[in-house]
């Protein structure tokens, strides 16, 4: 068999030979070195029986490593360039289906009724397009896909936005949508020097383990998210101002007071130091005032 998609010479041959240039628009920075892939795909803990669901196989040196593992691979794709070396690269692995899509706007449900069987256990692992993570990560999760977990390379930053504890400066409104859903932690900080092209930033693998219920009990979801929207609006200021200004009007400054008190929160506190059943009490306690 062939040498590893990700050696830093197979991958130049490679692109060298279909003439690919890279799109930074699509956040091409592609992996070459196989201990840091593999060290992705320990993190997603696959049996042999699981199935993986990625996101932008590039020119397959993920999917190589996430395929010899387990038992199904569907792998999204946007760039069609990409496909006819895929189609050679991934040659040796039958049970890796390429779906020409952006992920954005797949029906992921009707993608794994597809492909996978019911009950299967499901991963999404992928080393992600930088300039679509957020997005990406909340449609996986918003959807509710019968998924186990998510293991991905993103900006280091990102992982750390998504993984922070209350009363880090890094914790917001971000933490607050994916902790939600999932448990999270930054499982490995990867420098810049295994990807082709080098991206400006470092990066982290993280790792979401979804949760068999959201971490907190809500009356309105859409009303808790936009109340913590709101309170993240401008860090600096407190609660009460935050809320005055971005969800609620100062003529409903007394009420919130109020329902503040018997919540047992400080109105002059920081919207980042509120643990999330904080806001979840909150969010339950505020819902009626908002007409
Ligand atoms: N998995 C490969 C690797 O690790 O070497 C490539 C990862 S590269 C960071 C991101 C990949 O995502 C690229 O192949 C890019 O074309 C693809 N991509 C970008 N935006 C996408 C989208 N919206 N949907 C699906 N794939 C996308």
């Amino acid at each position: 068999m062939s040498k590893d998609i990700a050696t830093p010479n197979r991958t130049k041959e490679i692109l060298k030979k279909y003439g690919f240039s890279f799109k930074k628009s699509l956040g091409q920075n592609f992996l070459i070195d196989t201990n840091v892939l593999n060290n992705i795909v320990d993190c997603a803990d696959l049996e042999t029986s699981s199935g993986a669901i990625e996101i932008g196989p590039g020119i397959g040196a993920l999917t190589e490593q996430i395929a010899k593992r387990c038992e199904k691979v569907v792998a999204f794709e946007i760039d069609q360039r990409l496909l006819p070396i895929l189609n050679e690269t991934l040659a040796p692995y039958p049970h890796v289906k390429i779906v020409h899509s952006d992920v954005l706007e797949a029906d992921i449900h009707s993608v794994i009724k597809e492909n996978f069987k019911e009950g299967q256990d499901l991963m999404v692992v992928a080393n992600l397009p930088y300039y679509v993570t957020t997005p990406i990560l909340l449609k996986l999760l918003e959807e509710k896909l019968p998924i186990r977990g998510i293991v991905v390379m993103i900006q280091k930053e990102v992982a750390e936005r998504i993984a922070a504890k209350p009363g880090t400066k890094e914790y917001g409104s971000l933490s607050i949508a994916t902790q939600y859903y999932a448990e999270a932690t930054t499982e490995l900080i990867v420098p810049k020097t295994v990807f082709v092209p080098q991206p400006n930033v470092d990066s982290a693998v993280l790792k979401l383990t979804l949760r068999s219920e959201p971490a907190v009990d809500l009356k309105d979801e859409s009303f808790f998210f936009q109340l913590v929207k709101a309170s993240f609006a401008q860090r600096r200021k407190t609660l009460m101002n935050n809320l005055t200004h971005n969800l609620f009007t100062k003529n409903e400054k007394e009420k919130l007071e109020l329902k503040m008190q018997e919540c047992g929160i400080d109105p002059s506190r920081r919207g980042e130091t509120l643990s999330m059943d904080e806001f979840a009490a909150l969010a339950n306690a505020l819902v009626g005032l908002k007409a």
